[in-house]
Order: structure tokens, then sequence, then C-alpha cells
């Protein structure tokens, strides 16, 4: 797996070596210990949820049809 070096964006100290595609870009900074998330190595994709509604009014037709007897 390939590794990264990537500078804290809070203290500014370069960390070394980190597994960027395993975290989803997040990384603990060895220095102040703030964990942030590089947007450059995110892998994450956001879907939009789709809500299939599932529709009944068939059976509105069906009644109809009952009334003619
Ligand atoms: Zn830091």
């Amino acid at each position: 797996m390939k590794s990264y070096d990537l500078r804290c964006p809070i203290c500014g100290a370069v960390n070394r070596g980190l597994y960027l595609e395993e975290t989803d870009g997040w990384m603990e900074c060895e220095k102040c210990g703030n964990v942030t998330q590089s947007m450059e190595h995110r892998q994450t994709v956001l879907i939009p949820l789709i809500l299939k509604t599932q529709s009944r009014s068939d059976n509105n037709k069906v009644d109809r049809l009952a009334v003619g007897m």
C-alpha cells in the first residue's frame, strides 16, 4: 500500500509514512495530536439516497371494476 507524507494543517508539522488510502484521508498528527482529513485522498463518494415510493394506485382501478355487478 502506498504511503504519503502530509503536512498538518493545524501546526504545520510533516507527518511521514501515512496510509491515507486505508484511513480514507484521515491522519493523526504525531506532533500536535489533532485528527484531520485530507480532501485530496478522500476515497468515499457520496451517493444520493433515492427513495422509491411504491404506488398502490392500481388497487383503486380494481375496486371500480367490481361495482358493475
Ligand atoms: Zn499537527
